[in-house]
């Protein structure tokens, strides 16, 4: 069978849809939810997964496993915060990447999500009646080249092909067929249980293209739990002088409590509280909350996600009217509170017709029929959300692909090299928006052997390309001697999606140092070449052929070029060398004149004028 199916790998819940009869349908057993948790229990006979894991969270807590895909493509480092408060634990032997521990064996997070994958593949083959071998995964759109790929690689251990990975709001506007529209943009408001994102796209002439992307990695429904629980613990205590706040698990209890009253207040104005002994703490109080209450506390919350939404329509280069249809996924926007806010931001209604927990798993079917030739007319865009390009001369950023690039796309770049006779050049992929190498990130590293040439005669292409996965391969040729050296990018070390933002983010608080420090690095460097160029001359030429007066001024002009070069003063720098031009212009026009004779001397001057 041609079918494929198509999966949203998700943080807390997992779901697999498939095509029928033109529509997408999420696939679960009759009696079964459509929703499968992402949780793996080892116990010491079997593994379960999904609902049936979900008890082990309890009484089998730590070989449970939960929220894998925090992990996936990440490195101990990025994820050491994290890791502290789970009940599970980590492998201590591997601090290069991180490997969960069950029962004495060491896992990869690939591994623990290919169960999960295995357990969606076995659903749609029994709901489907045929073996499936072929998928297109969701995966957020921050995700990183090195977490995409250890999502691909999760599926290939689950005995699946992944022919795509696409972006979970790309996947949410298919399933609303917004596809269809001749030209139109849509806003995808994303906000789940842990995180908000907020991706802007176009659509025009059957091409779905995404503009820009942003969000907030420690935002979402967990934020309005704690807040309402805050309130809940105040309340207890001026009832009955009771402090709840003595230790986590009754902090838990009230938090749980509030997560199903702000459920309820969703559907009703107001609902009744009960905390009856939370945690084992001996205490019974029972109160009643409105929806009005509620808000008035979930409000400092929700108002946190305007402003990504209001970067991510800069980013798009459109004004908040500018936005044809607004997408709701994620659990969190069913609150009243959160549609009106959505709805007044970008001036329309949002589509809310289909399960937000369900969006994203029904576009990946859609993508997966678009795969399957189902539907020939379309053509999906992403984009890269970081800049990407390499470290050159004085460690400055050479940028090759702006961010917000529409993927799949293609680069290139010639540079040469400034030093004579070298025989490698060094390649530093990076990643990141700072004016200087050394503050963003490194993707790889890789070396290409050139033939020695004087300085400036290389010529090397660069090419960045993306694939439509958006994994990158750089390429670097000397197009002289046609040597190439090429690597893939897969850092072992994930960037987190906080270091996406924080990048983002410095990138504009530190924007003005940023071009000072480039501003210097580029005076230095213009100094250094024409103080060696001077030294240079003034050796070759000596006081007696320069003549006392002009040797004298020029040493002065190199000795104040020097100094200036010792301090931070771009413009000082550049006075100086402005100073230094002036004084060895006549001695520049001899040294041209000098070449020329030469030239001519062992020439016929009709063959120079040819040259
Ligand atoms: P997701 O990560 O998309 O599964 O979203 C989970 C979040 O949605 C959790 O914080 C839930 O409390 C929240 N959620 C689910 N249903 C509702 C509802 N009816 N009203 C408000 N929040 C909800």
């Amino acid at each position: 069978m041609n079918i494929i199916i198509g999966i949203d790998l998700g943080t807390t819940n997992s779901l697999v849809a498939v095509m029928k009869d033109g529509q997408p349908v999420i696939l679960a057993p009759d009696g079964e939810r459509n929703i499968v948790p992402s949780i793996v229990s080892f116990q010491s006979d079997r593994v379960n997964v999904g609902d049936e894991a979900q008890s082990g969270k309890t009484d089998n807590s730590r070989n449970t496993i939960f929220s894998i895909k925090r992990f996936m493509g990440r490195g101990y480092d990025d994820v050491a915060d994290e890791l502290r408060h789970l009940p599970f634990e980590v492998d201590p032997d591997n601090k290069h990447s991180v490997f969960v521990l069950a029962r004495g064996r060491s896992y990869s997070p690939p591994e623990i999500s290919a169960l999960i994958l295995r357990k969606l593949k076995a659903r749609a083959e029994k709901e489907l009646g045929h073996p499936v071998l072929r998928t297109v995964i969701t995966v957020p759109a921050y995700f990183n080249d090195a977490q995409r790929q250890a999502t691909k690689d999760a599926g290939r251990l689950a005995g699946l092909e992944v022919l795509r990975i696409v972006n979970e709001p790309t996947a949410a506007s298919l399933a609303y067929g917004l596809q269809q529209r001749d030209r139109g943009v849509i806003a995808v408001y994303d906000l789940g249980g842990g995180t908000f994102d907020i991706s802007i796209l176009r659509v025009k002439d059957g091409i779905f293209e995404v503009l820009s992307t942003g969000g907030d990695t420690h935002l979402g429904g967990d934020d309005f739990d704690r807040a309402l629980a805050d309130h809940l613990i105040a309340r207890v205590k001026e009832d009955s002088s009771i402090d709840l706040r003595t230790d986590s698990t009754v902090v838990g209890a009230v938090v749980l409590a509030a997560e199903k009253a702000k459920c309820e207040l969703t559907d009703k104005e107001e609902t009744e509280i009960v905390l009856e002994n939370p945690g084992g703490v001996s205490v019974s109080w029972k109160g009643t909350l409105t929806r009005e209450e509620a808000e008035r506390i979930f409000l400092p919350i929700a108002e946190r996600t305007l402003k990504p939404c209001r970067r991510a329509l800069l980013d798009a280069d459109l004004p908040e009217s500018g936005v044809d249809d607004v997408v709701l996924v994620g659990g969190s926007t069913r609150m009243p509170l959160i549609r009106r806010m959505v709805s007044d931001l970008f001036g329309k209604e949002a589509h809310s017709e289909l399960n937000p927990d369900e969006v994203v798993a029904l576009g990946a079917a859609v993508q997966a029929d678009i795969l399957a030739g189902g539907r020939k007319d379309m053509l999906l865009l992403d984009v890269s959300p970081l800049s990407l390009g390499i470290e050159t001369m004085g460690g400055a950023m050479g940028w090759i692909i702006p961010r917000n690039t529409t993927i799949p796309t293609s680069k290139r770049e010639i540079y040469t090299t400034f030093k004579d006779h070298q025989t490698g050049v060094d390649i530093q992929v990076l990643q990141g928006e700072r004016e200087l190498a050394k503050d963003n990130r490194s993707l790889a590293k890789f070396r290409l052997g050139i033939d020695p040439a004087p300085a400036g005669m290389a010529r090397i292409e660069v090419t960045f390309l993306i694939d439509a996965n958006g994994i990158l391969n750089v390429t670097a040729r000397d197009l002289r001697s046609g040597k190439a050296a090429s690597v893939e990018v897969q850092p072992s070390y994930g960037l987190t999606d906080e270091q996406v933002e924080q990048m983002l983010l410095e990138s504009f608080e530190y924007a003005e140092e940023d071009i000072r420090q480039r501003q210097l690095l580029e005076a230095r460097n213009e100094a250094e070449s024409i103080l060696t160029a001077a030294a240079r001359a003034l050796r070759e030429y000596g006081k007696d052929q320069i003549g006392e007066k002009e040797f004298a001024a020029i040493s002065t002009a190199i000795l104040g070029a020097e100094e200036a070069m010792q301090g931070d003063d771009h413009s000082a720098i550049r006075d100086k060398i402005d100073a230094l031009n002036d004084v060895t212009h006549s001695l520049a026009e001899r040294m041209m004149d000098d070449v020329l004779k030469e030239a001519l001397t062992n020439k016929k001057l009709s063959e120079a004028m040819k040259d």
